[in-house]
């Protein structure tokens, strides 16, 4: 796989038609406060809008739709003929599309696959309209908020693997001499995105998805409160451990957390869970 790197001067040969070939066959997961947002968009509550529309545990938009470009079914949002319902609301690897965005020694880098871009092949369209820099496509699809949004994300789950790290490392699970903690971190690592989220008891899979914060103006805001909420909840549960095996599944449980956010900023649990695995063993020998 090629990767085109672009700095913010680099000019894009397109702004978006809105044709919805790239509402077909894709991946786009949502953070939890983007499946607010799009919730709101849509008029429903969050319950109810990943019923209807989400895999995973409510981390990725289904697409099941009517089959369209290169046969492929279209996102659960799209309407044929109008385009996305929820316009508004759409998250950020929409706005970001054909764009990716990583962050390298915190350095955030806008990249695109292979030397063309899709939309040149999937809208031929784009050739004959204007053509905007990186800066000025992003600002025309607002993404300002929603990079804030994965970036706070980004955040959060870190802070509950450091959860993870407390119990297993300032606890006695690491000086317990048993391995069966970062054993099971690994599994995690290797489920498929619904095994893990199926693995998360509900009552957890709740407060990490549909947290009752009703503001959803400021990212950086609801992912501040939903990571307070988060967080008392577990001081609340753990204070009552007696056992090393509680201890364990406390451990394991933040953990499937922090793995399962990952999954819906795009980040990769399995090399994740590999990468903490051993940043835990380095730490307890
Ligand atoms: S949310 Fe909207 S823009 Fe994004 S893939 Fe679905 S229909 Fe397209």
């Amino acid at each position: 796989m090629i990767v085109t790197k672009l700095n913010l001067l680099d000019s894009l040969p397109l702004t978006c038609s809105r044709t919805g070939t790239c509402c077909h066959g894709k991946t786009v997961h949502i953070n939890p406060w983007e499946l607010a947002t799009i919730a709101k968009a849509k008029g429903l509550s969050t319950q109810d809008f990943v019923k209807e529309f989400c895999d995973w545990g409510g981390i990725k938009l289904k697409f099941e739709g009517a089959i369209g470009y290169k046969n492929q079914p279209s996102c659960s949002q799209y309407i044929e003929d109008f385009g996305c319902s929820v316009h508004e609301g759409r998250p950020l690897a929409c706005r970001l599309y054909p764009l990716g965005r990583q962050i390298q020694h915190n350095k955030v880098q806008y990249i695109h696959e292979g030397e063309n871009f899709p939309c040149l092949e999937g809208c031929p369209v784009v050739t004959e309209l204007p053509s905007f820099t990186v800066e000025e496509y992003l600002q025309d699809q607002s993404t300002k908020r929603y990079e804030s949004g994965q970036d706070n994300y980004l955040e959060v789950m870190q802070q509950l693997a450091e959860v993870a790290f407390e119990l297993y490392l300032d606890n006695g699970l690491a000086d317990s001499g048993s391995s069966e903690a970062l054993e099971k971190w690994k599994t995690l690592g290797s489920f498929s995105p619904s095994e893990l989220a199926d693995s998360i008891p509900l009552e957890w899979r709740e407060v990490l998805i549909h947290p009752a914060i009703t503001n959803i103006k400021n990212p950086s805001e609801f992912a501040h409160q939903h990571v307070t909420l988060l967080l008392h909840k577990a001081q609340a549960k753990f204070q009552q451990i007696t056992t090393l095996t509680q201890l364990e599944d406390a451990c394991v449980l933040m953990m499937s957390l922090a793995l399962h956010l990952a999954q819906s900023i795009g980040a990769h649990p399995h090399s994740l869970a590999e990468h903490w695995v051993e940043t835990a063993q380095s730490h307890s020998n």
